[in-house]
């Protein structure tokens, strides 16, 4: 093959996938705004991704491989930072895109971090409890070279829950021989996690919409609420909005949903959902019906939440979509063609990368804690992420009328804008020229 074609077919090749769709994106940012092409040169691919088989011990005494990444996304405005999932659908393009993701998140939210992620390909459903902890523990041997809390710092993500952080920070204390804290966040309280942290991506996107509630015309007392997915986000968010007067009208969770024209009382439905490991059945303030995810999404309501999984919303549903405003606090719950459709139709969607900073921004209040050693009280925790949330949401919203952007362009432009300067801060072509 002739040396144009085999760059041709290399760029072909790195068009595809979801990061590929990704660097389109930004590609088209970069023109618009006229940034620096140094700029997209450095941010087109991952700085470096690590890929390691896992080889753990199962109970049965047999062997097994499974397929591990860790990315370093984007390293310009300090270490990087992002979760480490377990998921069988985890591939190196999954975690290359989720780490592109954190790089802007952070710099939306403006914390000193790059972008990074991580992932095992695993049903941890299959594993017992034992066979959970070696492969926890297995990874950190895999990457403790690559991590650290100058390097690359880890969080949580799917199915990497409070007891599988302490046993990666565990592990990564007894490989550097030393108490190791902040190379991990997300950690359990007595492992130094910090508090605040349970709830900190649901209250984030909570305080960005209480920011912009009143140029979105939203009446808390009148408006209408449903959630996709009832977990650590999508129960949190109800209940805080609950609290405020919001009517949460439906939710769902793997099992399927519930919807209730009155109402639905969350602290009543988690505890359904305890009992049952399901919400649905749990009753409301009126005549509840049982409901599918699909329907919940094409749900006639103010605000929808999609709090599961990516790629809710796609080129197949977007047309029957009714909530004029979606908050996503899941990753990524739109495909990128479907959000061309919406934000066309004047669809105001509060983009991922805003809504749900929160859980990174206390994960950054973790690292300082664990730093500094001096550990913050509840209400501390709380004002810093609502003064990020509301200037970071007012700071977007004044972009997104400024240039005519989407709020999800807006986002982006907020988050290049500011690795654009760390970029440029050091030498663009133009000073390499001119010395
Ligand atoms: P979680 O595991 O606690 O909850 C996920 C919920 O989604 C569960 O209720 C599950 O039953 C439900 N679910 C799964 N498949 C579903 C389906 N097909 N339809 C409807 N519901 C379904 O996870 P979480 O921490 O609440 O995270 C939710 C989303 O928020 C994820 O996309 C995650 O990446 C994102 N997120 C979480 C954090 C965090 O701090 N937890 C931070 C940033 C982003």
């Amino acid at each position: 093959m002739a040396p144009d074609q085999n760059s041709d077919a290399n760029a072909a090749r790195e068009d595809e996938g979801m990061l590929g769709k990704a660097r389109s994106s930004l590609s088209a940012a970069c023109d618009r705004l006229n940034i620096h092409p140094d700029v997209f040169e450095e941010l087109k691919l991952p700085r470096e991704t690590l890929y390691a088989t896992l080889l753990i011990r199962m109970d049965d005494g047999s062997r097994r491989a499974f397929k591990a990444w860790r990315c370093r996304y984007n390293d310009r405005r300090g270490p990087t930072k992002g979760g480490v999932r377990f998921h069988a659908n985890v591939s190196r393009d999954e975690v290359e895109t989720l780490a592109f993701w954190m790089t802007f998140k952070c710099a939306v939210a403006n914390l000193p971090f790059g972008g990074g992620k991580g992932g095992v390909c695993v049903d941890t459903k299959a594993l017992s409890t034992v066979e959970l902890e070696r492969l926890s523990r297995a990874y950190i041997e895999a990457f403790a070279p690559f991590i650290g809390q100058d390097r690359d710092i880890m969080a949580p993500d799917m199915y990497t829950n409070g007891i599988v952080i302490a046993w990666m920070s565990d592990e990564y204390s007894s490989i550097s021989g030393q108490a190791s804290p902040s190379a991990i966040t997300g950690k359990p309280l007595a492992f130094g996690g910090t508090v605040g942290r349970v709830d900190a991506t649901a209250r984030g996107g909570y305080y960005a919409l209480r920011q912009l509630e009143s140029v979105l015309e939203i009446d808390p007392n009148t408006a209408t609420v449903a959630i996709q997915g009832f977990g650590n986000v999508g129960y949190h968010c109800a209940k805080l909005l609950h609290a405020d007067g919001y009517r949460i009208v439906a939710v769902t969770d793997s099992s399927g949903g519930i919807y209730d024209a009155e109402g639905l009382d969350p602290l009543a439905v988690m505890q359904h959902k305890h009992e049952t490991g399901s919400v649905t059945g749990a009753a409301g303030h009126g005549s509840t019906r049982e409901i599918t995810n699909a329907e919940l999404l094409e749900l006639d309501c103010d605000i929808l939440i999609p709090a599961a999984l990516e790629r809710q919303i796609t080129m197949d549903n977007w047309e029957r979509i009714k909530a004029p405003i979606i908050l996503e606090m899941a990753n990524g719950p739109i495909s990128p063609e479907a959000d061309t459709k919406l934000a066309e139709k004047g669809f105001k969607i509060i983009p991922d990368i805003l809504a749900n900073a929160g859980g990174v921004t206390v994960s950054h209040l973790e690292w300082v804690q664990n730093r500094s050693g001096f550990y913050w009280d509840e209400s501390r925790v709380r004002d810093q992420l609502k003064s990020t949330m509301e200037t970071e949401a007012q700071a977007i919203w004044a972009l997104h009328n400024e240039m005519n952007l989407s709020l999800r362009d807006a986002a982006y432009v907020h988050g290049l804008r500011r690795i654009a300067q760390s970029v440029e801060a050091r030498g663009t072509q133009a000073y390499f020229e001119d010395t």
